[in-house]
């Protein structure tokens, strides 16, 4: 067995990482390249700051541009993955979007569109994910982002929980039949951090006050937060997890 901090060390490994452009994801893709993979980010954007600060790790960097809603934006990225550094090793389900409106004047647009992005990109780009490491007879490791509204109904954001919960439910479903081919499937729920996901939420006051009153850590999360949790998922510390959504929360959900 390897000294434990030796098993964090994700060097020799590929992660894609969806929603790479900013916010959590970008910060996740720096700390996946710090422990020692190689990076392929996806956004609709570019990153100039991330590609660099992933090289400067002493890491390759690859900018995907894709919108993960579309159907075929799986095999684009992984082919793309392919052409530059090999398979994929570790796949991080974090793009995602938000639609705030009351529940009786709630869109359907504003429900499928956050359904196709938070939960069926997810399925879709594990399940390719998954046929390939398969393929290739290798072991490999998901990690979903998940949420808050994994557990609880929020207000306000009718899809945003439906496809949370169900992205809470999914990681169980795809850890149960891919631990048998030795893919990790796990989640982290991020709690309430300082992204543009969470702009109106910290540009209202009483919404502001009243999230901070809840978080016993008394502030709100940062991208850096999401770092150690995503290391530890991605790397062969966590081996025999399987299914569990871990919360980087302050303590909300203790509360
Ligand atoms: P963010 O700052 O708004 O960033 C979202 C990222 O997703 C961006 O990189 C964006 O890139 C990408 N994205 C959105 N739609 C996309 C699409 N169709 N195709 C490809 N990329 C797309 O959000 P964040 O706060 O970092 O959130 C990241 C994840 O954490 C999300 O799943 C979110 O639900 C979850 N989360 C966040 C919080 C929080 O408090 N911030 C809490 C719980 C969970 P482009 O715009 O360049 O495409």
């Amino acid at each position: 067995m390897k000294p434990v901090l030796e098993l964090f060390r994700v060097e020799g490994r590929v992660a894609v990482v969806t929603g790479a452009s900013r916010g959590l994801g970008a910060s996740m893709a720096l700390a996946l390249a710090e422990a020692g993979a190689d990076i392929v980010a996806v956004a609709r954007n570019d990153n100039a700051s991330l590609k660099l600060s992933v090289e400067s790790a002493g890491r390759k960097f690859l900018a995907v541009k894709a919108d993960v809603a579309d159907a075929n934006a799986p095999s684009a990225i992984l082919d793309a993955c392919e052409a530059s550094f090999g398979g994929a090793n570790i796949l991080v389900n974090n793009a995602g979007i938000i639609r705030r409106a009351p529940f009786l004047e709630f869109t359907g647009k504003d429900w499928q569109e956050v359904m196709d992005v938070n939960l069926g990109a997810a399925f879709r780009l594990s399940q390719e994910f998954a046929r390939r490491l398969v393929a290739r007879h290798e072991k490999g490791k998901i990690i979903n982002i998940a949420s808050m509204l994994s557990y609880q109904g929020g207000v306000r954001v009718a899809s945003y929980t439906a496809s949370k919960s169900a992205l809470y439910g999914l990681t169980m479903l795809m850890a149960n039949e891919l631990a048998p081919l030795g893919i990790n499937v796990n989640a982290i729920a991020p709690g309430y951090m300082a992204t543009d996901n969470t702009e109106q939420l910290r540009a209202d006051p009483a919404r502001n006050k009243a999230i901070l009153e809840r978080i016993p850590a008394g502030r709100w999360g940062s991208p850096d937060d999401m770092k150690g949790a995503v290391v530890f998922l991605g790397s062969s510390a966590s081996d025999y997890m399987h299914g569990f959504t871990v919360a980087v929360d302050g303590g909300w959900l203790a509360r």
